[in-house]
This record gives C-alpha cells, structure tokens and sequence, in this order.
C-alpha cells in the first residue's frame, strides 16, 4: 500500500461539508476526466442517480465518457436485435443531452447472463478503458449494496471496483502496455444504488446539483422512449382524474398521451431529486456510496479527518 500513502495530496481530496442534517455534502475532486461504466444503456440517468453527478462535473469542468457494459437485448419490447440498437441509439442521444463526450464504448456482453460472464475478462477490459481515458474520478453503480437484485449492475461495478485500483499496477495486464498505454491510478468511486432495494449498504454522501442540472437529467431520461415510453400510464392518471371530475392541466395541454408520459417521467426525477437534496438540507441532491483514496485505510482516514490542518 505504500504506492498509495506516497500520493496522498490533501489538495486533491473533494470537500466534504457536513450539511445541516442527514448526509454530508461532496464536491467532485479537482480533475479533469470522469469515466462512468454501467451495464445498461440508461443507467447513467435513471430515478436513483447520476445523470446530476454528471452534469455538475461537467459543470466544474470535466470531460465524462460513457461505457454500456451489457447489450441490453432484453430492455424493450421488441426482438433482442432491435431492442440493443435502439438502446444504444438512446444511449447515445441521451449522453449528448448530458453533456458527455459524444461517444459511448459498447462492451456487448449479454444482458442477464452475467453470472456466466468470465468476470476476469470483463475486468480486463474496464482496467483497459481507465487507462485508456485516464479518468481522475470514476462512477458506476454500488456492487455492495446489499440487496442490488440486478446481476449486470452487481457484476459490472464489482469488477469496475476492482479495474479502477488495478489499472494502476505495472504487472497487471502488462501486454495492455504494448499498445501504448501506462498503467494509470484513480482514488475516486462514486457507486449509484437502489435505496428502495432492502436495507443493504447505504449511501455516505450527498451531492448537490442545481435546478439546471435536474433539467438536464429529465430531459436525458426520457430520450430511452425504448423502455420509458409511457402513454398508457398517462392515459391511465387522466382516466382515474377523470372520474373525479379533475384534470392536470399540464397532463392535457401536451402533444399527445405519449409526451404526457413523459411529463410524468420528468415529475419523478424532479421528485427524486428534491426529496434527497432534502435530506441533506439542501434543494436538489443525489446519494452516492464514496469510496475516497483513505477508503481503504480507514484509521489514517480518521487521523487526518482529526489532525490536518490548513496552514
Ligand atoms: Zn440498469
């Protein structure tokens, strides 16, 4: 562990404030280069995060990529070869929305298969892609939320868990050097969770994000119309409003039932948003587990939070 304690630059470390109640507040490290790696094409924005994580680090000034692990053949209602190429064409749209780099790396494993995955080699490839992109921070679901019943979020951040620490070891995958890379380290994980999934691992940070940002989200969710298409819902609300003699001007005064849908989808992230920025005692957040350079080192991670000083 010595290679780790000799970088230890307190500069470098996000700011983490104490809010009023409820989570502490994180700010994204000081860096360039985020590289988010999740299973599915809509994982980098749905209700429990991080389409604002990755829209306030754009917003401080970085660069964010996108890799899709899975081929999401089973998401959607069409055939498994429809169904992967319009959901790498939501991805896409989607990440353009956010304000991400304008491509997305499609590792193309199968969708729900994973337990048959050869782990190592899915591993191999992420610890490929970090030093390939060299990201400063890196996010992805939390493997160790306990109750995550969805093997690809489970199987792929477990193994990104693992490549983000490794990319940094000269012997580990040294032929990856042949092609012109160096091995290159990264001491920041923000992992994603269902918290409505059990009462597993929970969530050790809050990051906020502003009003602009939950906009952006909304509109980057709703580009996955594959899977988040949802006229019926609408027609459904409308139906039961109706019945008591009501309406939601805002559900009827749209295109059709399909962009009332939408409208409802856009409602839920807003919700989302404010009910955990709520929780940490501000206007709009998202929960993320954090995994520090001093995660690890749990007693030295005391010590400086007790002892370190600014001169
Ligand atoms: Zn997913």
């Amino acid at each position: 562990m010595q290679r780790f304690l000799s970088i230890l630059v307190l500069a470098c470390a996000p700011a983490i404030a104490a809010a009023a109640e409820g989570l502490p507040l994180a700010d994204p490290p000081a860096g360039d280069v985020l590289l988010v790696a999740q299973p599915h094409h809509d994982d980098h924005t749905t209700d429990h995060g991080l389409g604002g994580l990755v829209t306030r680090f754009i917003d401080e000034g970085y660069k964010a990529y996108f890799v899709r692990g899975s081929n999401d053949e089973k998401d959607g209602a069409h055939g498994y070869p429809r169904n992967d190429i319009l959901n790498l064409k939501e991805a896409q749209d989607a990440v353009r929305i956010l304000g991400m780099e304008d491509e997305v790396t499609s590792l193309n494993w199968r969708n729900n298969f994973e337990t048959s995955y050869p782990l190592n080699e899915l591993r191999e490839q992420l610890v490929f892609l970090v030093r390939k992109y060299k990201p400063d921070a890196v996010a992805g679901h939390n493997a160790w939320e306990h109750f995550q019943k969805n093997p690809g979020h489970r199987n792929l951040a477990w193994m990104y868990e693992e490549a983000y620490w490794l990319a940094g070891y000269r012997n580990v995958y040294p032929e990856q050097f042949e092609l012109g890379l160096a091995p290159h380290e990264t001491y920041h994980y923000f992992g994603k969770a269902r918290l409505d999934w059990g009462l597993g691992h929970r969530p050790n940070v809050a990051v906020e994000i502003s009003e602009e940002n939950v906009r952006t989200k909304e509109k980057a969710i709703h580009a996955h119309q594959n899977v988040y298409s949802n006229p019926a819902g609408a027609r459904a609300i409308k139906a039961r409003l109706a019945e008591d003699g009501l309406y939601l001007p805002e559900l009827e005064d749209v295109e059709d039932d399909n962009a009332a849908g939408n409208t409802l989808l856009e409602w839920h992230m807003n919700w989302i948003s404010r009910f955990q920025g709520e929780a940490a005692g501000v206007r709009y957040a998202e929960e993320f587990f954090y995994m520090d350079e001093f995660y690890h080192l749990p007693g030295l991670k005391k010590f400086l939070s007790e002892n370190v000083k600014e001169k």
